[in-house]
This record gives C-alpha cells, sequence and structure tokens, in this order.
C-alpha cells in the first residue's frame, strides 16, 4: 500500500512509535517544556517571532478555521474571503455561519487571482482578508505577495490558512503581514490528523483582548492564550500527536533544516511533473503549489482512476469533488515519498488508461 495522499500522508518511520514510547499524562512539568520547545521550533519554521502567539487545538484544521473567525473579528467588520474552491467556501460557511458581513471574491476555476481582482476592492472599508494560500481542492497556490500588498496599503487584518501550504513551500509570516495563521497536523508536518495550530501576530493578539463577544467555550482564545505559557491548553490535547511532532522537527532538522526540506519536496513534485508529462499525462497551468499535483484526464473518469488505483494497486490518491470529480485526481509530494514510488505511480497509471477499458465520460 501506498498513499500519495495530502493528509494525512504516507508516514516516515520516525514518527510510527512516538505514540507508544512516550508517557500519556500530560498535566506534567515534561509535557509542557515538549511543547513549548514543539512550539517555539514551529514558530521559527513559519517565520514569525510571535511570542506566546501559537496555540494548539485538539481539533482537524477546520476547527481551527473556525476558532480563528469566532476570536479574531469585532462584530462590524467587513470581510473578504478569496474563493477559489471548497476551502475558500468553507470561511464562507464559517462566516455565514456567525453571521459576519463578508464579500467572496470568487475564483473561476482555471484562472488566479491578479492584482487587478484585488484592487477593486482598495478603499472601500474591508476591515480583514481570509484566503487559503493553497487551495487544496485543485492544487491552486495563490501568489501571497498580492494579497500581502493589498492588505497591508488597505489597513486590513490577513488571516491565512497555510494548511496545505506550509513546510512545502516557503512561507514567512511576519514579512507578510499576517494576523494569524492556521496550519493542520496532518499536511505538512506529516503527523496524524488531530491537532491544529494557529499564530497570532502580537497586534492580533492585542486584537483579541479587545474582543468582548464569547462566541465559541471549546475554541475561546484567551483561556488557551493564559494557558500556553505554561505549556498546557485548557482541555485534553492529543497527546501522542505532540509527541509524534517533536520526531518529525528532529527530522527536518536532521535533514538540514527548513531550505533543504522545501527544496527535496519542490524537486519531487518537479520530478513528477516532468515525468508525468512524458508520458502524456496533463495538470492545469494555473500556479501550483508544490505540495501536490492535479491530474487532468479528458477522455476518462477521474473517479473510476481513483477507485481502480486502490482496489487494483492498493494506491491512495486524493479524488477530487464537485465539478472536478470526474476530471482530476491529486498526487501529494509530501510525506514519506521518493522517486521510485511516483515511477510505480505512473508506470500503475499508464497501465490503467491503457488496459483497463475505464469508461469516457459522458
Ligand atoms: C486539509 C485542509 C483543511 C482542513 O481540513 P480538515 O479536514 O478539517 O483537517 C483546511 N484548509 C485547507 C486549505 C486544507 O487543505
Amino acid at each position: 500500500m501506498k498513499t500519495f495522499t495530502v493528509g494525512p500522508v504516507e508516514p516516515f518511520k520516525e514518527i510510527a512509535d512516538a505514540y507508544k514510547a512516550a508517557p500519556c499524562y500530560f498535566r506534567t512539568d515534561e509535557f509542557s517544556a515538549l511543547v513549548l520547545n514543539n512550539l517555539k521550533r514551529l514558530a521559527t519554521l513559519m517565520g514569525t517571532s510571535t511570542k506566546d502567539g501559537i496555540l494548539y487545538f485538539t481539533a482537524s484544521g477546520s476547527g481551527a478555521m473556525e476558532a480563528v473567525v469566532c476570536n479574531c473579528l469585532y462584530p462590524a467588520e467587513k470581510v473578504l474571503v478569496i474563493n477559489g474552491g471548497s476551502f475558500g467556501k468553507r470561511f464562507c460557511d464559517i462566516l455565514r455561519f456567525y453571521d459576519f458581513n463578508f464579500v467572496s471574491v470568487d475564483i473561476e476555476f482555471g484562472t488566479t487571482l491578479t492584482p487587478e481582482i484585488l484592487s477593486k476592492y482598495d478603499g472601500q472599508g474591508f476591515t480583514s482578508l481570509f484566503v487559503n494560500l493553497h487551495e487544496t481542492s485543485i492544487g491552486l497556490l495563490y501568489d501571497i505577495n498580492i494579497i500581502s500588498d493589498f492588505c497591508k496599503r488597505n489597513d486590513l487584518y490577513l488571516y491565512v490558512d497555510a494548511i496545505s501550504s506550509f513546510l512545502a513551500d516557503e512561507y514567512a509570516m511576519d514579512d507578510y503581514g499576517v494576523d494569524a495563521t492556521i496550519i493542520s497536523s496532518q499536511k505538512g508536518l506529516c503527523l496524524s490528523p488531530g491537532l491544529s495550530f494557529v499564530a497570532l501576530s502580537e497586534r492580533q493578539i492585542e486584537k483579541c483582548q479587545q474582543i468582548k463577544i464569547k462566541r465559541n467555550m471549546y475554541f475561546d482564545f484567551s483561556s488557551y492564550l493564559a494557558n500556553i505559557k505554561r505549556g498546557q491548553t485548557p482541555f485534553t490535547p492529543a497527546v501522542g500527536i505532540m509527541h509524534e511532532m517533536h520526531n518529525m522537527l528532529d527530522l527536518i532538522e536532521k535533514n538540514g533544516g527548513l531550505t533543504p526540506w522545501l527544496q527535496g519536496i519542490a524537486g519531487k513534485s518537479r520530478y513528477f511533473r516532468d515525468k508525468a508529462s512524458q508520458k502524456g499525462f496533463k495538470y492545469p497551468s494555473y500556479p501550483l503549489s508544490n505540495m501536490l499535483t492535479p491530474l487532468v484526464f479528458d477522455t476518462i473518469s477521474a473517479h473510476k482512476v481513483f477507485e481502480l488505483l486502490k482496489i487494483h494497486y492498493g494506491i491512495y490518491v486524493n479524488p477530487c469533488s464537485g465539478k472536478q470529480a470526474e476530471r482530476m485526481i491529486r498526487v501529494s509530494h509530501i510525506g514519506n515519498l521518493e522517486e521510485k514510488d511516483f515511477d510505480m505511480l505512473l508506470d500503475a497509471l499508464e497501465e490503467l488508461v491503457t488496459n483497463h477499458g475505464i469508461n469516457p465520460v459522458a
């Protein structure tokens, strides 16, 4: 079995036993020290100097997205959402759920965000912007500099879901002027699913303290902010994943640190895309994250390809949903994968497409 999914990913053996080897109780000085050490190293990888400003939740990434919406906005804000697919839509759904006033900047499939699209919103009183830096549903990577420039010149708070970009593409939270960065354990960090993280800027921590309305109890930041100073959380965390994280951060360090890690993933995505092209497979021309490559099928059902890879080869790739379900699959480049694994996948795909008589899309 091989997993080419974007998260959970094909695990590294270094994290496999972290769970079993570690003590499971967590209200201890030792666990606090582990948490503080992990978060400090995470801050460095994210490019932020925030102090006591990284919170973590026992929830999937969507929980952290919801937590940011609940805790980071004044009631009367005017919010912009960059919406290029199902994760952009998720921010819209959460904002609507909590009755916030927002405008969805819809990015049509096949296109990307340009400075011209955003400049239409200059000087219109918007106060915050939400973006999924990598719209994982289709593999689209936005240009953070365009967004960062817009937010700086219009004085907006900037909230970035970097869940499927962090640790695959470059990211520099403080340089971009990001006020909250959201990440999740099962994506770039390559850990089990169950933990998500929010890094807050200094000005966002102050803003949170000004917001008097409480919208959610489990995700109330004031309680997490107070607890994290001593390396603790208000509720029981997914202890095992914190231990996995320690091993994973060691692994990244052992490989030379952030830059070689990112270069390794970029190299794998380049390798896969070149080989795929040579074999006649196609991928979209919009800007892609290094984390994954969407493969486009014109004459056969992509969903069928997903199913047959699973059944006949024990290979898992990401299917797509909605309009792209029949047209695209997504192949991840993170996790414990090597060039020979991508060769194996492409050989299997070639064999499937030629031999299996997959039904043409109607
Ligand atoms: C995976 C992902 C999430 C989180 O999804 P969960 O299933 O809640 O972990 C959020 N945003 C993006 C861009 C993602 O890729």
